[in-house]
């Protein structure tokens, strides 16, 4: 099975309290596709300037990602993010956001593209989301992410583009904006009455919450001593989760549990170095070194205790 995913590609600057980068690729459709390569075929949709050089080209083609739908805007700049985090890591504060060729973002998808069975809409205005929606009225399976300033400024599109969809994966700040429900379990069912398949609710460093009609999961997030650059984490989370279903070509409980265990895999390999640094350099021996990791982790012996007359 393919995947296609729609979203930003970027430049970023990136300061954390571990570090400094002026310059680092970054973008939520690079993030979700470098993760999702090392599960299935992956086209990315979006656009850039000419300012996007050969070593950034480079790590698409390293993962064999199709890039022939990155729109390439000659004498036009990358779009640009420059975010902090101080020492509460799931917080980030963005300094600086130069929207530049992703302001004229209209995309196109090609028949390869449209023809994804499974298609991601990572965090862009929501009109533009639904209407790649619509250009892909065959994908079996759809998910989409958003983000505070679009529920806050757009709600209306943002709900109407739920409706479309199969799956959203926001964090839990969100989806409480999203439904004015202080309960994310309340909140989540709320969404799920918009007509979806599932809901996932990222919770940083607490890891991630799976709904479905008859199912709830936890997958926690894995144990790191060094966060160095959380960006990414929530996109490489959806690409580890949507490149494990695409690949299994199945949407059972049991198929999306162990996708929340890769998506928190990716995303705990993606946080421990800058930008893009630490993904690219992976391989599958680590990914699944890691998968055997967390079933340690999370496994108990059912166990009931009792308390015996003479304790
Ligand atoms: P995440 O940390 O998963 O939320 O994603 C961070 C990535 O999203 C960064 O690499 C940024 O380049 C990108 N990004 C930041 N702000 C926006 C925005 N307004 N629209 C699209 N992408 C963005």
């Amino acid at each position: 099975m393919s995947l296609t995913v729609v979203g930003s590609v970027a430049f970023d600057a990136l300061e954390t309290p571990f570090g400094k980068r002026d310059k680092v690729l970054g973008g939520a459709a690079t993030h979700f596709g470098l993760s999702a390569s090392f599960f299935t075929e992956v086209n990315a949709v979006g656009v850039v300037g000419g300012d996007f050089s050969e070593a950034e080209w480079d790590v698409f083609r390293r993962h064999q990602i199709n890039t022939g739908d990155i729109e390439v805007v000659n004498g036009g700049k990358t779009f640009f993010w420059s975010g902090r985090y101080d020492y509460d890591m799931n917080t980030a504060n963005s300094l600086d956001t130069q929207l530049n060729v992703f302001a004229n973002f209209d995309p196109k998808l090609s028949e390869n593209s449209k023809s994804a069975e499974f298609l991601f809409l990572a965090n862009i205005q929501p009109t533009l989301q639904k209407g790649v929606r619509e250009q892909c009225p065959n994908a079996k399976f759809v998910a989409m992410d958003t983000m505070n300033f679009w529920i806050s400024s757009a709600k209306d599109e943002v709900i109407d583009t739920i409706r479309t969809v199969d799956c959203i994966i926001i964090n839990d700040a969100e989806a409480r904006q999203l439904t004015d429900e202080p309960s994310i379990y309340k909140a989540a069912r709320a969404i799920m009455d918009l007509g979806l398949k599932a809901v996932v609710i990222k919770r940083g460093e607490y890891g991630a919450t799976l709904f479905t009609k008859d199912a709830y999961f936890v997958a926690p997030a894995y144990p790191l001593e060094s966060v160095f650059d959380p960006t990414g984490a929530g996109d490489t989370f959806a690409g580890g989760f949507m490149g494990y279903l695409s690949a299994q070509n199945d949407l059972s409980d049991e198929t999306l549990r162990r996708a929340m265990v890769y998506g928190s895999v990716m995303a705990s390999f993606n946080v421990e170095k800058f930008g893009t640094d630490r993904v690219d350099a992976l391989d599958h021996h680590e990914i699944n070194a890691r998968f055997k990791e967390f079933k340690q982790m999370t496994h108990f012996d059912d166990i009931p205790f009792e308390r015996s007359a003479a304790a």
